[in-house]
């Protein structure tokens, strides 16, 4: 199955001839500590308000344009306090949410 990464500031854009699934990498920090990770993490913990009303509108406009699967990603996503209104914006524009 193909997947496409989107990141933050494409929530300001129209998407079209999207793929099935699409990861969203909501947070660049994690609680973890682990050997093999390969990410790297920023000090800046919080998420601006502007970002994830930009990520809600996207995610209302991805099943319009074929996305049926959105998988969060980051860092760790559950440190985004906002992760239960962007599970909502999924759930409701008719994708299916997975962390
Ligand atoms: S991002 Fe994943 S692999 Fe990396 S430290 Fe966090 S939990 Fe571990």
């Amino acid at each position: 199955m193909s997947s496409t990464t989107i990141t933050p500031s494409d929530g300001n854009r129209t998407a079209t001839a999207l793929p099935p699934t699409v990861n969203l990498h909501l947070v660049a920090h994690c609680n973890y500590a682990c050997r093999y990770c390969y990410a790297r993490f920023e000090s800046e913990r919080r998420v601006p308000r502007t970002q994830v009303d930009a990520w809600i509108r996207l995610l209302r406009l991805l099943p319009e344009h074929g996305v049926r699967r959105v998988t969060f990603a980051g860092g760790e996503p559950t440190l985004l306090q906002e992760l239960p209104e962007l599970l909502e914006a999924a759930s409701g524009a008719g994708s299916s949410p997975r962390s």
